[in-house]
């Protein structure tokens, strides 16, 4: 009877692929008695149009041969689990990552607090030390990096090395850019905060074509939940900085990003903390220092959990203007570039060690 019910599904073709139900691999299951049959067929789309119409073409055809039984057709859609699984594991054992020296997790307990400009600065201050950097903009809730960098109208082209595909990502001077951004309108952002967000970051974090890299910098989400995990469980990560404000609200959730960190199944090495917007020196004074945001929240904590604090960082004008033209700070400001410059020495020689 399977070899019947099998001819049946070989005679009914897709209307987009044009290929017939058996050659296109879409018969997942065929179990067959007198009384019951029961055929399971999978569409690769996650909503395939033509999936309704093809299960009832099914159905009447198995009738009409098999008056008498009960016929089930069903419909699984999206890939098999063992395919996904099958593509996963093809993917991290061929990621691009194999070419990048160490990996730097930046994060964040709150959104606001700095982190994506320090993640900017902190490549530009890394590149200008002479090393290689790449910047992978994983942050799905506000992805800001082709901003920082002035790279908005890139659009990333794939190419096809050895019949894998890889993403081709921006350069800045001596940078690499790759950002989520680039892949979703700002307006559909909502939609990827679920499982398709999720496999878009893996194919970034996978297929971008680095080269060789002594530094990647991720630039994660705020905060700390699933997706994080999801996002660091991806690769070997070889460092965590945790970017905060001085102020009480803000440093109490670093504690939570260096629980998560340290939490025995995740296992990532803290680097520090960045203390940014940590004081406010006005031009014509010089010598003063305004704690807008209180005085050294994020440096007391840090001493009083054991992490280092890479760098304090206040709060200056150019660095926000340089955000938003599209120029990091570092490129353009003799004191911002002195900070950054302290913090990645810092970042570098904690690595190192
Ligand atoms: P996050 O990535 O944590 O959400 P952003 O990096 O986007 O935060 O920074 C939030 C805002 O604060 C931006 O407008 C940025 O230009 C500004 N900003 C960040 N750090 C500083 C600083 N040290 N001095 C002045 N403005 C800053």
């Amino acid at each position: 009877m399977d070899r019947e019910i099998r001819a049946i599904l070989a005679s009914v073709v897709h209307p987009e692929t044009g290929e017939n139900l058996v050659d296109g691999g879409f018969v997942e299951s065929i179990t067959a008695t007198e009384q019951k049959i029961t055929v399971a067929l999978r569409f690769r789309k996650a909503r395939d149009p033509f999936a309704v119409k093809i299960k009832n073409q099914v159905e009447q055809l198995i009738a009409d041969l098999y008056p008498e039984s009960t016929i089930t057709v069903f419909i699984k859609q999206g890939e098999s689990t063992s395919k996904q699984r099958e593509k996963i594991d093809d993917m991290h054992s061929h990621t691009t990552t194999t070419s990048v020296a160490k990996v730097i997790a930046v994060s964040s307990g709150k959104g606001g607090v700095g982190k994506s400009t320090v993640t900017s600065n902190l490549a530009v201050a890394l590149a200008n030390a002479g090393y290689r950097v790449g910047v992978l903009d994983a942050d799905i809730y506000g992805p800001s990096q082709s901003k920082m960098f002035g790279v908005e109208e890139y659009l990333p082209d794939a190419v096809q090395v050895d019949g894998r595909d890889y993403i081709i990502p921006a350069e800045v001077g001596n940078i690499k850019i790759i950002s989520i951004a680039m892949f979703i309108r700002p307006t559909d952002a909502l939609l990827w905060r679920g499982t398709m967000a999720n496999s878009a970051l893996r194919q970034l974090i996978h297929q971008t074509q680095w080269g060789e890299l002594d530094f990647l910098l991720i630039d994660l989400p705020p905060g700390t939940g699933d997706i994080h995990l999801s996002i660091i469980s991806e690769l070997k990560i070889d460092g965590a900085i945790i970017v905060s404000t001085p102020q009480q609200v803000a440093v109490a959730d670093v504690v939570r990003g260096v629980e998560m960190f340290r939490n025995p199944n995740v296992n990532i090495p803290v680097l520090g903390v960045i203390e940014n917007m940590a004081w406010f020196t006005p031009a014509e004074l010089p010598n003063n220092r305004y704690y807008i945001f209180g005085k050294g929240g994020a440096a007391r904590y840090a001493e009083g959990a054991g992490v280092d604090l890479l760098g304090q960082i206040p709060i200056i004008q150019e660095v926000m203007e340089g955000s938003d033209s599209g120029k990091p700070a570092v490129m353009t400001c003799e004191e911002v570039e002195k900070y950054y410059r302290e913090t990645a020495n810092k970042v570098v020689e904690k690595l190192m060690k």
